[in-house]
């Protein structure tokens, strides 16, 4: 687990799209060390504390619904 650490440092970490929240908010994890960043509200990347994956959830509920909403707004308009 340190050696990772070290290796982290060093080389700096690699992070991968681990999740999409929103189409701009996403969340990475580092395949080396674990640690998770998040997109913060300023579009900057973040430590992903457990404040922001509360957040992220919220977000994500939200995003959700309205793609959803707008399908099926999409879907009963191209009937008629
Ligand atoms: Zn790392």
């Amino acid at each position: 687990m340190k050696l990772t650490k070290v290796y982290c440092d060093l080389f700096g970490h690699n992070y991968k799209l681990t999740k999409k929240v929103t189409h701009h908010v996403k969340e990475y994890t580092c395949s080396c060390c674990k640690k998770q960043l998040t997109t913060s509200s300023t579009g900057k990347l973040t430590e992903l504390t457990e404040k922001r994956q509360e957040i992220n959830l919220a977000l994500e509920r939200i995003y959700n619904n309205r793609t959803v909403r707008l399908q099926q707004k999409l879907i009963s308009s191209s009937i008629y």
